[in-house]
């Protein structure tokens, strides 16, 4: 069982971004506010994701790294329908079953920090400890059990320019919530809780965006579009997840032209078809029309309600 564990951990984590994906939204899951994740060596030899949130009940603490234990929800297809990233309870039992884990948690009821510390997915202790309230998961030497896969994990610096780069993208949908990154000691991300999607992406990317809100009954339509000629990039969300949908995401661009634009779509959930790989991030539309035609209203309008 051991074994199985690992071999599809490989296939739920390809490297340490994934594993970073997967703690801040766990993060966020459990409401933080803050969110401070620190690397060493792109990852590959370090990784702890510290947050502010609901914290981890103690008898919880053993059976958050084993299998499907805790699933909030029964079935795939329900994923949009709730405000929560995790759904399958995969996520802890993988990265432990390939790392050496430690978690230390204050569950908001409780006194009493604990902490838990794993190796290759078996639980070495659950013992008292020092934090304050919240959460960090640390992870050191991902794949260390699983040569093949260390092996073959990306550059360093490749692996480090996509943590930064997942970071802005969770950052983006999250404005509410502070986020750092330190990598090698240094601190190469700072962004303080903003007041709005706009305060956030201004910080982001140093440039000013303009924000405007188009709707139908359904449909929400949110584009935060730069102002200044800029480098064409564009960032889709939908429901507060980043998402991929290469149609929409072509036609967004064909409208962009040289700027930066980032479209956070909110939909009801049986407009979405979720039924797609999560990892991939794939999402399919039902009235993929009308979705198409509420994104160029944002584009065309001038003066749709503009948000403070
Ligand atoms: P999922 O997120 O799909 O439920 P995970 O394996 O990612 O599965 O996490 C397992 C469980 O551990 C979560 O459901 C949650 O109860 C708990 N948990 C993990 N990380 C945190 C955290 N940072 N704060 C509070 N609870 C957490
Ligand atoms: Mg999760």
């Amino acid at each position: 069982p051991e074994v199985i564990s690992r071999i599809s951990a490989g296939e739920v984590l390809e490297g340490p971004t994934d594993c970073v994906k997967e703690l801040i939204e766990n993060s966020l899951d459990a409401n933080a506010s803050r969110v401070k994740v620190e690397i060493v060596k792109g990852g590959k030899r370090y990784i702890s994701v510290l947050d502010d949130g609901t914290g981890i009940h103690p008898e919880d603490l053993p059976l958050v790294i084993r299998n499907h234990t805790t699933s909030k929800i029964a079935s795939f297809e329900d994923i949009f329908k709730i405000p929560y990233y995790g759904f399958r309870g995969e996520a802890l039992h993988s990265i432990a079953s390939v790392s050496r884990l430690v978690i230390r948690s204050k569950h908001y009821t409780q006194e009493v920090c604990y902490e838990l510390k794993a190796e290759g997915g078996r639980v070495c202790y659950v013992r008292p400890s020092a934090c304050s309230a919240g959460t960090q998961v640390e992870v050191y030497d991902l794949f260390y059990n699983l040569p093949v896969r260390r092996k073959f994990l990306r550059k360093e610096d490749t692996e480090r320019k996509k943590i930064v780069e997942l970071i802005k993208v969770y950052a983006m949908a999250r404005p509410d919530v502070s986020f750092e990154l330190i990598s090698d000691g240094k601190r190469v991300l700072f962004l303080p809780r903003a007041n709005s999607y706009r305060e956030r992406l201004e910080e982001l990317f140093g440039e000013r965006f303009e924000e405007r809100l188009v709707e139908d009954q359904y449909i929400r339509v949110r584009s935060l579009i730069s102002v200044e000629p800029s480098k064409a990039q564009v960032y889709f969300f939908v429901n507060s997840r980043p998402v991929y949908n290469r149609e929409l995401l072509e036609f967004i661009r064909g409208r962009a032209g040289k700027a930066k634009v980032v479209i956070f779509l909110e939909v009801p959930p049986y407009l979405v078809d979720t039924n797609v790989h999560p990892k991939k991030r794939e999402v399919k539309f039902y009235k993929e029309g009308i979705i198409k035609e509420l994104i160029s209203e944002a584009f065309e309008r001038k003066h749709t309600s503009v948000l403070a």
